[in-house]
């Protein structure tokens, strides 16, 4: 049997959300055995690995699976919030999920020529965000209009983008950069269209500015606010340009702004807040319109209407993909969880491999036995 790695072992068990105390309750062992195995000081019997294996989802092959050489850390990732001890265990669990996706990113992008990130260089210290939305737009030839097919956008630029459940409401949306290639994780709950268009946005610009930026940075809790405020300008002025924006808002009643709302894919709310920065409204009027959408509970989450006029942020790299290998005959879809040996949730985020999606595919001449 090939050795068991050792950072495997913490990988799966954060993956799954898990303390060292309760694997070890789950396992009946002691928590200590449990540290030895994750610091490698003793590798589990091949009794408990399985055990392992099976308490964690994680396939036995996954914790012999070396990192591909030059595989870096993602980092910093850009997280909302990380007070309190469930927050950092989302966050932890959501970091292992980004590292895992984009392991197999790699495996992919060996096998076929993936868009090039093109981040463009718009973040020079001293830039506003505002200016900083306006080059990338230059950048990337877009004029002023509104983008619809944001998803579609951000993977013509290099930028993989995947759902995955987050599992937590302060955690919506995370970036990260891995061997320097972008990665978007959006959440695929209780989100509605708006909401994740502007999270794509928002992650966008934390790609684009603060990637250069240290964890301490993150981590504190003044410098993060800040960094989230600038995250936010930026989303807003990138969907909404000062330019075209703002000479359609001319109606400044909740109405008048969601006849807008399909047009530029953004919620009411964040054409308010747009509308109050370009100064068309003024501080009284703000609060009046803000004062209004919690009244008719547009502020709860899917509260606002006309949100399935939105285009959702599609993503399909990762999916085309791999239908290129299989219909190419270069890898049967069945051989994939061999290739990438990681549990199923992986496969699902990155590439839209489902279990069910594997049984279907089974070799022709494999004949199955009935389901008792
Ligand atoms: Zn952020």
């Amino acid at each position: 049997m090939s050795a068991v790695l050792p950072e495997r072992i913490a990988q799966a068990r954060e993956l799954q959300g898990l303390t060292k105390t309760e694997i070890a309750t789950a396992l009946g062992v002691s928590p200590a055995a449990v540290a030895q195995w994750e610091s490698g000081v003793k590798s589990p019997t091949a009794e408990n690995l399985a055990l392992l294996a099976r308490e964690v989802g994680f396939p036995i092959a996954a914790f012999q699976r070396v990192q591909p050489v030059g595989f870096s850390q993602p980092g910093p990732l850009s997280f909302r919030a990380r007070s309190n001890a469930t927050t950092r265990r989302a966050n932890v669990r959501a970091e292992q999920l980004a590292k895992l996706v984009a392991e197999s990113y790699v495996w992919l992008s060996e096998r076929v020529a993936l868009p090039l990130p093109n981040l463009p260089d718009v973040g020079a210290p001293g830039v506003s965000p505002e200016e900083a939305a306006q080059a990338c737009r230059r950048a990337w030839n877009l004029g002023d209009r509104p983008i619809l097919k944001l998803g579609e956008l951000l993977e013509s630029q290099g930028i993989i983008i995947a759902r995955a459940r987050l599992g937590n409401e302060k955690l919506d949306a995370f970036s990260c950069l891995v061997s320097s290639r972008p990665f978007v994780f959006l959440g695929s709950d209780k989100q509605d269209r708006a909401r994740s268009r502007f999270d794509a946005a928002h992650e966008l610009a934390h790609l684009i500015l603060h990637q250069h930026y240290a964890e301490r940075h993150l981590s504190d809790s003044e410098d993060h606010k800040e960094l989230e405020q600038q995250a936010n300008a930026f989303a807003s002025a990138f969907l909404m340009p000062a330019t075209t924006f703002g000479q359609e808002v001319f109606d400044t009643t909740l109405n008048g702004f969601l006849r807008l709302k399909e047009r530029w894919g953004v919620s009411a709310q964040a054409m308010v807040v747009r509308s109050f920065q370009l100064q068309l409204i003024d501080e009284y009027r703000r609060t009046e319109l803000f004062r209004q959408m919690s009244a008719k509970g547009w502020r709860k989450a899917r509260g606002e209407p006309l949100d399935d006029l939105i285009p959702e942020v599609n993503s399909s790299v990762g999916k085309r993909s791999i239908e290129l290998l299989t219909q190419g005959g270069v890898i049967h879809l069945w051989e994939i969880p061999n290739e990438i040996p990681f549990p199923n949730e992986v496969l699902h985020v990155a590439f839209n491999i489902t279990p069910e999606s594997l049984y279907d595919a089974v070799a022709p001449n494999v004949v199955l036995f009935p389901k008792a």
